[in-house]
């Protein structure tokens, strides 16, 4: 650098200088001599500038003023992309939520109508659920068991077998009762063999109120015929529905009446509701035998039957 200024500055130009004019006494000297230091100021300010940048771990400080005129250019297109990325992010978020509301406005206004619709219409659909009284009807009251079935005929003479009497009567039983306006379920109404305890299980599902057990009766030596009605002999409620039942069953077929009996069979004491089993008659007596194959007779043992069944459960025809 030019070590010779501060020599100028004091008046002591070197003969050299002062030869070729360059001396702070001259005009030119001093202009010359302003420039210097002006010079010499911005070189100090550069290599202050640049220490600075240094010592602040700045990279790439030597690149200059055009450089990091382009890394702020670069900075700032980078904070413009992220503000405006934001500011989409935001919107889309708005937007989202504007469309999350509008849609749940609708929802609510199509709703109002729909269920101001099923109101108007009969009121079922989701108003249908709370109704107890739906589930109620649906219960079964009566479960009919027509004895025996498939491969198990029970008693028979010749052609007249104790499954299908029994399966005979249960139906026309079914029908009067369902016709009475109650529900019923059989336990078989085909030509099935099904186990006794399943049999009392299908009615401790249903949770039915009634367990009619429909049999018929047969004697090897001697004679007999007529009507009998067993029970489980620890329940109250089953003779009760015996009673019933077997004094409709009389008066409607005029057969004996051989009165109701306690016998500790698996339907009725596996059964957890009133139950009874029905003996309709003996297969070994001719009459009876020809009364319980016909179609006539099999109708007034059901409407004795259901008449005991219904006036057991309370209901008037
Ligand atoms: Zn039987």
């Amino acid at each position: 650098m030019r070590r010779d200024v501060d020599i100028y500055s004091y008046g002591y130009g070197s003969f050299r200088d002062r030869d070729r004019g360059d001396s702070i006494y001259s005009s030119y000297g001093r202009s010359r001599e302003r420039e210097r230091r002006r010079e010499d100021e911005e070189e100090r300010l550069r290599t202050e500038a640049y220490r600075r940048r240094k010592a602040a771990g700045a990279r790439h400080s030597h690149r200059g003023r055009r450089a990091l005129l382009r890394r702020r250019r670069r900075r700032r297109r980078r904070i413009r992309i992220a503000v405006t990325l934001g500011a989409y992010l935001l919107l889309l978020a708005a937007a989202g939520a504007g469309i999350y509301g509008i849609s749940r406005g609708i929802r609510a206004v199509v709703q109002t109508f729909s269920t101001a619709e099923d109101d108007g219409a009969d009121g079922t659909a989701e108003s249908a659920a709370p109704q107890a009284s739906v589930p109620e009807e649906k219960t079964v009251q009566v479960v009919l068991d027509a004895g025996h079935g498939g491969r198990d005929q029970g008693t028979s003479y010749q052609d007249v077998l104790e499954k299908d009497i029994n399966l005979a009567v249960a139906k026309k039983t079914q029908e009067l009762l369902e016709q009475a306006g109650c529900t019923v379920q059989m336990t078989r109404d085909t030509d099935v063999k099904i186990d006794n305890y399943e049999r009392a299980a299908i009615a401790n599902r249903a949770e039915a109120q009634v367990f009619v057990s429909v049999h018929c009766n047969f004697l090897e030596s001697g004679e007999a015929d007529g009507i009998e009605i067993y029970y489980d002999g620890g329940k109250t409620e089953s003779g009760s529905l015996a009673s019933r039942i077997l004094r409709e069953m009389i008066a409607e077929t005029g057969a004996r009446d051989r009165g109701v009996k306690t016998e500790d069979f698996i339907v009725t004491r596996e059964t957890e509701m009133a139950s009874v089993l029905i003996e309709l008659g003996y297969l070994s007596d001719s009459q009876e035998r020809q009364n319980l194959a016909s179609s006539a007779y099999q109708e007034k043992l059901a409407q004795g039957i259901a008449q005991g069944v219904l006036s057991y459960l309370g209901i008037k025809i």
